[in-house]
């Protein structure tokens, strides 16, 4: 076997402990003497597995009791379409426009109402987050979007916006359990699995009561919130295994001093790729030093072919998937909660080694 340092953006690294249990425990389950994927869900044995998971996710997030969580599929990208279908009671939301993501909620929302672009940094590439102005902000909105951090474009927010009493809804899918956040702060909180939790195939929605149960009777069953918090996520058959894998992930985040330790973990791990790029004169960050993700980072050395040497040059030494997104070019890597200081280390160390020329 020969694991490599896998920067992929999503589907991403896994802790390498959680995959080791998974497989430990494939053939027979807590002595159940089936896979976890071979269980009805109506089982008690999966019953427990899912309110563990589920148990897990509120102690490491903080999750108030007044929140739902739910285990939905259809990715983030159904959020976009279900958010608007469920909370757009007065038609009308706030977006903050921060790249491709946010591009595609806004499109959705739009087939439900009235959508005010409050900001955008379209204007230069997406490489910051727009400061916000608050008299741009709609007073009867049903709800302010964001995207906390911007997978494609390497930035994060590193202050929530102060939006009042209007409900605060996070796309959170490549930054949740990366750092500290406060749950109470936002209505809605949604995030597919890949990227920080566990495989493709689960969508968590963290979700305030009382924002449950608006959808218009239009709304099909399954795209309606209530259906699932009513149903403990269990009205169909959810994605089973995919939130056995989470519920690993979750216990994992655990053992690394919870989040506010993974938190100290991708701060030390995004500050030495970020102090590399300040120093070289090869590879440049692409991305607003205020406004720098913690998970993704594009960097560029502004020449393609160069930058195709670089990508080849880490394949052959094991680091691997850091082309970057076409929309940024040259790389990116993304260093979500499970990849190790070491893989980090070995990155820098051949950004080092190709800048002086030991590597042809
Ligand atoms: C990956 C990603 C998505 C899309 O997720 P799917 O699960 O493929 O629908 C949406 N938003 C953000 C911020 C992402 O990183």
């Amino acid at each position: 076997m020969n694991r490599v340092y896998n920067f992929s953006a999503g589907p991403s690294v896994m802790p390498e402990s959680v995959l080791e249990k998974a497989r430990d425990e494939m053939l027979d389950y807590g002595g159940s003497g089936m896979s976890v994927m071979e269980m009805s869900h109506r089982s008690a044995v999966y019953q427990d597995i899912i309110n563990r998971a589920e148990a897990s996710l509120r102690e490491i997030m903080g999750i108030p009791d007044n929140y739902k969580v739910l285990f939905l599929q259809g990715g983030a990208s159904l959020q976009f379409a279900m958010v608007p279908m469920n909370l757009m009671k007065n038609g009308k939301c706030d977006i903050v426009h921060t790249g491709a993501w946010t591009k595609r909620a806004i499109a959705e929302a739009k087939k439900f109402g009235e959508v005010n672009v409050v900001a955008s940094s379209e204007d230069e590439n997406f490489c910051y987050i727009p400061k916000l102005d608050k008299t741009k902000f709609s007073k009867d909105a049903d709800y302010f979007y964001i995207t906390t951090n911007n997978t494609i474009y390497g930035t994060r927010y590193t202050e929530l916006p102060d939006t009042g009493d209007v409900t605060l809804v996070a796309d959170m899918s490549s930054n949740i359990l990366s750092e500290v956040y406060d749950v109470g702060k936002f209505g809605l909180i949604f995030a597919g699995a890949q990227k920080n939790m566990g495989s493709a195939g689960v969508t968590v929605v963290i979700i305030r009561e009382d924002l449950i149960g608006g959808a218009g009777k239009n709304v099909p069953t399954m795209l309606d919130y209530k259906t699932h918090a009513d149903e403990g996520s269990m009205y169909n058959t959810p994605p089973t295994f995919g939130v056995y894998i989470c519920g690993l992930v979750y216990d994992w985040v655990k053992s690394q001093g919870g989040v506010a330790g993974i938190q100290k973990m991708n701060e030390e791990k995004a500050g030495m790729l970020y102090n590399y790029l300040d120093s070289s004169k090869l590879f440049h960050g692409t991305v607003r030093s205020e406004d720098r993700s913690l998970m993704n980072i594009p960097f560029i050395t502004g020449n393609e072919d160069i930058d195709a040497a670089f990508i080849k040059e880490a394949k052959s030494r094991g680091i691997v998937n850091i082309k970057g997104h076409r929309s940024v070019g040259g790389m990116r890597a993304s260093i979500y909660n499970a990849m190790p200081p070491e893989g980090v280390r070995a990155l820098v160390d051949c950004m080092k080694d190709f800048e002086s020329g030991k590597v042809k």
